[in-house]
């Protein structure tokens, strides 16, 4: 086995159109900027013996925070314009896994999805109930005046506008996610996202399906997707490239980048961040870019965004 790192941690914030002269250098600087903070986040924690999990939280909670990404504050509004929040995590070490789907005022819907899994029977939380279960167990609570971001709200305006419906390619995604390899070799794997602009009819997408948009095996390795999320729940992707890992002896990248294929002879785009048990990580896509970054005990961080980076 080509030896791999330490510990590992591998952040995306979504993937779509990403071009270079697409985004307002201020826009991308910020984008880079939050990236290379979520990295820290999370190293700060694995690079003194931290858990996997405890870093794909604390990764997944400054990307939340920062109303760049399509996730906590500055998630996207559906056809209502309302926000419905997704996210889940899951334990590489024991397969334990907790999700919720369509919550509406939580501030870090990663860390009511750590709530769903260590504290309730259940593996996934929906709308309503996950909204009460997340004031029960005392998550903070976050309002419009956080979450909303104008800029969503005119996106919405502007697919209505166009009489698009919400597979228009313009849309850029927008999801955060991170997975890491710890030095005692467990893996995790953690995604979170408003969705996609225009969503109706209580639409979910992969993201807090296991093993369709978040999957972590410490047998296989642990995977975090974003993008056109039907396509994703086709696919199976997660699940998909962890059983190829695991069964087929692929390394966890050839995996990723077969599964991405395969997904994307269906008609999906987008893409994955991924890390094995021996802790070598990193991405593969089919869209134009991914906002993407990674930092291991032997490698710098580096953060990326468009595909030829
Ligand atoms: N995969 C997400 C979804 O379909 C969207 C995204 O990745 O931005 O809900």
């Amino acid at each position: 086995m080509v030896s791999g790192a330490d510990w590992t941690l591998v952040v995306h914030g979504g993937a779509g159109i990403i071009e270079q002269g697409t985004l307002a250098p201020e826009q991308e600087a910020a984008i880079r900027d939050a990236l290379a903070r979520a990295l820290d986040a999370g190293a700060a924690i694995l690079r003194v013996g931290g858990a996997a999990l405890d870093a794909v939280e604390a990764a997944v909670k400054v990307l939340e925070d920062d109303p760049h990404f399509n996730s906590g504050r500055g998630s996207v509004f559906t056809y209502e314009g309302r926000i419905e929040m997704d996210a889940a995590v899951m334990d590489g070490r024991t397969r334990d896994a907790g999700a919720v789907t369509g919550v509406t005022a939580t501030r870090n819907p990663v860390s009511l999805a750590r709530r769903v899994m260590e504290d309730s029977p259940h593996v996934l939380l929906s709308r309503e109930g996950a909204d009460r279960f997340s004031r029960e167990r005392e998550l903070e609570q976050a309002g419009a005046d956080w979450l909303e971001i104008a800029e969503r709200r005119r996106q919405l305006e502007e697919l209505k506008a166009r009489g698009a419906d919400h597979f228009d390619v313009d849309m850029k995604y927008g999801t955060v996610g991170a997975v890491a390899r710890d030095k005692a070799g467990h893996v995790a794997a953690a995604t979170s996202t408003g969705g996609i602009t225009g969503k109706r009819w209580g639409r979910i997408g992969d993201s807090p399906l296991i093993g369709a948009g978040t999957y972590a095996d410490d047998r296989a390795g642990a995977v975090s997707a974003t993008g056109s999320g039907e396509f994703f729940i086709r696919a199976v992707v997660a699940h998909e490239i962890c059983a190829r890992a695991r069964l087929a002896g692929q390394d966890v990248l050839s995996a990723a980048r077969a599964t991405i294929a395969d997904m994307g002879a269906l008609g999906g785009t987008g893409g994955v961040i991924v890390v094995g048990p021996d802790g070598r990580g990193g991405w593969a896509f089919n869209s134009k870019g991914m906002y993407r970054g990674k930092v291991s005990n032997d490698q710098d961080p580096v953060v990326a965004l468009f595909g030829e980076e």
